[in-house]
Formats: C-alpha cells, sequence, structure tokens
C-alpha cells in the first residue's frame, strides 16, 4: 500500500493544462436516429461492410468485456492501438524531453528504448541479474530526481520468466514515480498483478491481445491503472486510436476466451515437451524458466544454430548480442506441427 502520492506532480505541466480534442462523438453521445453531426458518409463504405460512422472513441463496449474478463472497472482500461501505444503515452504524459530519464532493465523489450529515444528522454539501464531478476539495489542506486519511470517486463522478454513479486512490491514501494509492469504474455503465466493498481497509484499495467489472444494483427492493447492515469492517458491520446473493427473483433475475441484457454494450455504442454527434447541436445547449453510461449535457449554457438535453421526454412530470433544472453536463440512455441519440424531439424545435427 503505497500512501501520500501525489501522480500530478509528476505530469509534464504542458499536458496537466492541456484541454483535449473534442471530436461530434464526444459532444453528443444520446440516441438519435439521423447523425449529421460528424460528416461521415451517410450511404455506407464501398466495402462489404459499413465502417463510414467513426468509432467509440473511449471503446466502452469493449472496455466493458475487457473489465469483466480481467476483474476491474471500465475506469481503469486504456485501450490503445497495441501496447506500443500506451507506452508512447507515458512518456508523452510523464517525461519532460531533454531532462527526464527511464529505467530500463535489460535484457528487455526493445521498444521502452525506441520511445525513450524518440521522445529524447534519457535511458538508465540497470541490468536485470544473471537469473534474469531485478536487481532492485542497482535500480535505487542508480535512479535520480529525474527518474520518472521504471520499465518491467514480467515474464521477460526475451529472458522468458517472472520478475520476483516481492521485488516489484519494493520498487511499487520506494520509488516515487511511475512503475510500468509489462505483462504482454500474462496469458501464459499464474499471476498478473492488475489487482495491485487499487494499491499503488503509480502502477501501470500493460497487456495486450496480440500474445495469447492471437490478434497481432488488429493491434489492441491495453493498460491497467489508477482512474487518474487512464484519464491523463484518454486525455491525450488520438481522438480515434482504435478503429472500428478492431475494436469489434477484440469484443468477439475476448467472448471466444474458452477458445483461448485451450491454446494456452496447449502451448504450455508444447513448452514442456519442447523443453525435454532439448535438453537432450548436446549443444544445448540452458534453457531458461519460461512462463510465456517462447524459450530463451542457449547453445554452444547460436549464430551457426540460427542459420541451419534458416537453411530449413525456419526463423527463431537471435538475441546472442543482448546482455546475458551470449549464444541465445529465442524460440516461439508454434503448432505441435512446427514444434516438431524444429526439434527433427536440430536432431539431425547432432
Ligand atoms: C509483443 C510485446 C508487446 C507488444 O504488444 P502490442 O500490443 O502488439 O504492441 C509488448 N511488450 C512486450 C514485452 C512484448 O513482447
Amino acid at each position: 500500500m503505497k500512501t501520500k502520492f501525489e501522480i500530478e506532480s509528476l505530469v509534464r505541466k504542458n499536458i496537466l493544462e492541456l484541454k483535449p480534442y473534442s471530436s461530434a462523438r464526444d459532444e453528443f453521445k444520446g440516441e438519435a436516429s439521423i447523425f449529421l453531426d460528424a460528416n461521415e458518409n451517410a450511404h455506407g463504405s464501398p466495402i462489404e461492410n459499413n465502417f463510414n460512422r467513426y468509432p467509440d472513441p473511449l471503446q466502452l463496449r469493449l472496455k466493458t468485456e475487457l473489465a469483466q474478463l480481467k476483474n476491474t472497472s471500465i475506469q481503469n482500461i486504456f485501450v490503445g492501438n497495441g501496447s506500443d501505444e500506451a507506452i508512447d503515452l507515458l512518456f508523452r504524459i510523464f517525461c519532460e524531453p531533454g531532462k527526464d530519464n527511464v529505467m530500463v532493465c535489460p535484457p528487455t523489450y526493445g521498444m521502452y528504448e525506441v520511445s525513450a529515444n524518440i521522445n529524447d528522454i534519457q535511458l538508465k539501464k540497470v541490468n536485470l541479474t544473471p537469473e534474469f531478476q531485478l536487481d532492485v539495489k542497482g535500480i535505487f542506486d542508480s535512479k535520480d530526481s529525474n527518474t520518472k519511470m521504471i520499465f518491467i517486463c514480467s515474464p521477460n522478454n526475451p529472458s522468458g520468466n517472472l520478475m520476483n513479486r516481492n521485488d516489484v512490491i519494493q520498487v511499487l514501494e520506494k520509488f516515487n514515480g511511475i512503475v510500468v509492469v509489462d505483462e504482454a504474455y500474462i496469458d501464459f503465466a499464474y499471476e498478473s498483478l492488475v489487482n495491485l493498481i487499487e494499491d499503488y497509484p503509480n502502477l501501470v499495467i500493460l497487456q495486450t491481445l496480440s500474445k495469447a489472444y492471437g490478434m497481432a494483427g488488429l493491434r489492441i492493447g491495453m493498460a491497467f491503472s489508477n482512474k487518474t492515469i487512464i484519464d491523463l492517458m484518454n486525455k491525450v491520446k488520438a481522438p480515434y486510436n482504435l478503429n472500428e473493427y478492431s475494436i469489434k473483433q477484440g469484443i468477439e475475441a475476448v467472448k471466444n476466451k474458452v477458445i483461448v484457454d485451450k491454446w494456452i494450455l496447449e502451448i504450455k504442454n508444447e513448452k514442456r515437451k519442447m523443453i525435454n527434447a532439448l535438453g537432450e541436445l548436446d549443444f544445448v547449453l540452458k534453457i531458461n524458466p519460461s512462463q510465456a510461449n517462447f524459450l530463451l535457449v542457449k547453445f554452444n554457438d547460436a549464430k551457426t544454430i540460427y542459420h541451419y535453421l534458416l537453411s530449413k526454412g525456419i526463423v527463431v530470433r537471435d538475441r546472442s548480442l543482448q546482455v546475458n544472453c551470449e549464444n541465445c536463440l529465442r524460440i516461439t512455441i508454434g503448432t505441435n506441427e512446427e514444434n516438431t519440424k524444429l526439434l527433427n531439424a536440430l536432431k539431425e545435427l547432432s
């Protein structure tokens, strides 16, 4: 539980004072039969389905489904064009270009650094431990009075493991800035921190429909936080940041959660199988524990394996240049058939 924490004091002055764009859909929300307020084409769209009307700027129907799914309320949910939109918005809300800094814990997701660079925000890097856990002391030694956000990815990409819950809570307790916990892979793991948004006003959780929900092409990302931060995100976002098609399909996807649950079980099963089979190969040196839908595997010679697999038409991700990832490839768990092909290709080598 965090008390005496003022979010407003962290927000850029221009954002606090910002008067957001007010769209036709913002200004009229009632029932009507003739909409002549938004310069839309009342005839329809020249394609199979009609998309001639502007979408709901706040995606309330989608958020209603998400609130139920995640056991939280609409006012605690932001929906964006992928979680990458949420990341960029957080920079624009909290970080003064050329002055503030944020902290990331490598090896981790690359988008935090790109977003920092785009927004001219300095980056402080505090590496994860060799076990890919948070270096809590290092984080506190390295932060300064301009450190506005700390990005924690859990399960972490590319290592696959969850961060220790107590370490994250320590950071939430002691850091008087925004703690962004990226849970893109949480559907494969056992413990989300979403319910902690009640206790920690500085916590923002990122999730997405891109991974377990299989909706990467439709770009639906989510942020969960207290109402103050969500309101700020809604104020700064583009008025119609999610298109009508994505909103509709997102609602469908959440309603079809049973299919996703089945896939998650299957992917976890396949992952177990892969861990066992990969472990038998003499050129596999280590497989990092994974709570995600991928494995970080250390080989004796990652580059050779990478190109060998490529010659067989199989692409994996070479992560060997990242900190503590020497000779590591990141392998996504695919279908049973795909995984078998990968294993057979590797077995041919040994
Ligand atoms: C894939 C991934 C995302 C991307 O999410 P989108 O919603 O597709 O933008 C975010 N964070 C991490 C750690 C990821 O691996």
